[in-house]
């Protein structure tokens, strides 16, 4: 029996106006010559232009740059009808992979009741555009709205059975934590391709921003260490940063990983050395077993 090869591919998000599309446009092309197996690109649920974001950047990579490419759609505050014109919209530039989900829910603004969980959406999409390949999001140490993380895993066997052919968690620093949710959904009969999402810690502020809005994620030891070490040591902190998930990814790609989701953070410097590091082992072809 042989196993499959694993994907590397990268997150992406629209920049906001103010800074512009041109860095990320390059960091786009530098991003190119790395092969990414597909790269998403995410979606703001609290602005309503996702046309000229989501859609429109989206349209770029999978076009100009020819790489395959999935939008984010969260669609908490979206009607039926908007989230149909963006099906066409996104119909039109030919990019038919979608990342569904709920969104966060942002408090003091009423959610619309046309889409409450992220199935309801699959659900819409699969029955709308059926031609649709839909993915879905997952949370190894369980989503923060959940009471534990067995409700919460029977909830993703629904999205699941609604039509995801995949799954790409949020980020984690434990592995073991995520090979302890692989294996509950294996028990709970989930089976599609989890693709595990990993994010390199580069500075001081994206850390404590991530402390503050991760609260589910645990932070190992090893993890702390480095963030207490070289709180004030931008070259070291961003140096171990790299190394830790460099071998986050060693340890994943070694024991199987269906795939490897890089939140890039729009910098092609993440990226380069990521792949650069652990090329090999993306390349590895697995021996034939004779049985
Ligand atoms: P759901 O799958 O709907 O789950 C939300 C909660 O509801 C969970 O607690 C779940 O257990 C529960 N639930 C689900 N279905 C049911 C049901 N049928 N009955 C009862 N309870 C249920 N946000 C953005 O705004 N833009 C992005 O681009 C974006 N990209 C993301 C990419 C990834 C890989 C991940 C992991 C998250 C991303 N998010 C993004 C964040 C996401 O929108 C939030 O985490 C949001 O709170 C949950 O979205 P979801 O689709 O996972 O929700």
């Amino acid at each position: 029996m042989t196993k499959q090869t694993p994907s590397l591919s990268f997150e992406v998000f629209p920049p906001n106006p103010e800074v512009g599309n041109a860095k990320l446009l390059r960091a786009l092309e530098n991003m190119q010559e790395l092969a990414p197996h597909f790269i998403s690109v995410t979606a703001s649920n609290n602005k309503y232009n996702i046309k000229e974001t989501t859609v429109a950047l989206a349209n770029h990579i999978q076009n100009e740059l020819s790489i395959p490419t999935i939008a984010h759609l969260p669609a908490i505050y979206l009607s039926k009808e908007k989230v149909a014109d963006t099906l066409h919209e996104l119909d039109q530039v030919g990019v038919h992979r979608i990342l569904a989900l709920r969104g966060d829910i942002i408090p003091g603004i009423e959610p619309l009741k046309d889409f409450r969980y992220a199935t309801d959406l699959i659900e819409f999409i699969k029955t709308e555009a059926p031609h649709f390949d839909v993915i879905g999001a997952c949370y190894p140490e369980g989503h923060p709205d959940s009471p534990n993380q067995i409700s919460d895993i029977q909830n993703l066997k629904k999205k699941v059975d609604a039509g995801c052919s995949s799954l790409v968690t949020q980020l984690f620093f434990d592995n073991e934590r995520f090979y302890d949710f692989q294996d509950k959904c294996i028990l709970a009969g989930i089976d599609v391709p989890i693709h595990a999402g990993v994010m390199p810690i580069l500075n001081r502020n994206q850390a404590l921003r991530l402390l503050k809005t991760c609260e589910n994620v645990h932070i190992p030891r090893k993890f702390k260490a480095i963030l207490d070490k070289y709180e004030h040591d931008p070259e070291s902190l961003r140096a171990a940063g790299l190394a830790y998930a460099v071998d986050q990814i060693v340890d994943l790609v070694t024991q199987d990983v269906a795939g490897v989701h890089l939140y890039t953070m729009n910098n092609e410097d993440v990226a380069y050395h990521v792949h650069h590091a652990t090329k090999a082992l993306f390349e590895h072809q697995p021996k034939l077993e004779v049985i």
